[in-house]
């Protein structure tokens, strides 16, 4: 019987395993990685400390501080499961069943699929949810990108300094998005803003050759080699299942990050804290750390 399961490592559950290991919890971490969406940022500009640091530098340190506490972290082991059966709480994955006191949910966001034919014959040939892993594969190529607000515009952002052309495609009369990213983009010679464009398909023989776009009842081939789906993310909430959530499936908390169940808590973007970023994910994970450790000592 664990004190506390943290389940994922990005900056809330990273964070939260800080903070539980400086209070000597008995605890263990479950994540299908380390680092969650802050690995997949290009550049970021708005973590306090730090004037400019990319999504993998910032990872590699949260990672490297984690890791000096010897946290005991299971990596792609992801739950499948969370229940409180009487006293305990039992989290539930492929690989066998935990028993915690306490849980901390920090399982974040993951990206929204475009649900068009091709999408899922062309993924990793050529059609990819990452422009920070994948972008670097298509140097000198066309390329799309899907979306108009913040995670489409960092992502173009990359694929400007890599590849030969960067199409977005924005479903809106205009980018959304923060501003300062937007010019950036629209400023750049090799970028071409397609607005009120959907896509309904993408083709291709073994690997992508193109989309379809529709656009005024018209529908268009576009050719591009690479597909960076960035339309948005749903919460992993999934396996929470008698946790209350709203209508975005983000799990409902406190200002103590309790949920509705006692002993379960929740931190970060898979919550219903309003704004998602890396410093609040952060706060909320210490945040919940320390409300696990306070509900420990007064249960006992
Ligand atoms: C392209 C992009 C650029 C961004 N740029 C910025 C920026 O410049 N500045 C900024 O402040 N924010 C930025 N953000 C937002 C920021 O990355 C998120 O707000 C932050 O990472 C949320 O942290 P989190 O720990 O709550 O969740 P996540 O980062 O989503 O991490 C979730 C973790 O949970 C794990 N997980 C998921 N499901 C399970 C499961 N069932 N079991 C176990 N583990 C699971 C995942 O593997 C992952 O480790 C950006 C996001 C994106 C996508």
């Amino acid at each position: 019987m664990y004190d506390l399961i943290i389940i994922g490592a990005g900056p809330a559950g990273i964070t939260a395993a800080v903070y539980a290991a400086r209070k000597r919890l008995q605890f263990l971490v479950l994540t299908g990685d380390i680092g969650g969406q802050a690995a997949w940022s290009g550049d970021i500009e708005n973590y306090t400390g730090y004037q400019f640091i990319t999504g993998p530098d910032l990872t590699a340190k949260f990672e490297e501080h984690m890791r000096k506490y010897n946290v005991p972290v299971k990596e792609r082991e992801e739950a499948l499961e969370v229940k409180k059966t009487g006293g305990a709480i039992k989290v539930r994955t492929a690989k066998g069943e935990y028993e915690s006191k306490t849980v901390i949910i920090a399982s974040g966001k993951v990206s929204k699929e475009l649900g068009v034919p091709g999408e899922k014959e062309f993924k990793n040939k050529g059609l990819t949810y990452c422009a920070t892993c994948d972008g670097p594969l298509f140097g000198g190529k066309a390329v799309a990108v899907i979306g108009g607000g913040n995670s489409a515009l960092d992502a173009a952002l990359q694929l400007i300094k890599i590849a030969r052309h960067v199409y977005m495609i924005n479903i809106t009369p205009y980018l959304g998005g923060d501003a300062i990213m937007r010019q950036k983009v629209e400023s750049s010679e090799v970028v071409t803003v397609i607005n009120n464009a959907r896509v309904t398909a993408v083709v291709g023989d073994n690997m992508v050759s193109g989309i379809m776009i529709k656009r005024e009842e018209r529908i268009e081939p576009l050719a591009v080699q690479g597909v960076f789906v960035e339309i948005g993310l749903k919460p992993n909430s999934g396996f929470a299942k008698d946790v209350e959530k709203n209508e975005y499936d983000e799990i409902k908390v406190n200002c103590l990050n309790q949920t509705n169940v006692p002993g379960i808590f929740a931190a970060g973007d898979v919550t219903d804290v309003p704004e998602k970023q890396i410093v609040i994910a952060a706060g909320e994970g210490s945040k919940a750390a320390l409300a696990a450790f306070k509900y420990l000592n007064s249960s006992q």
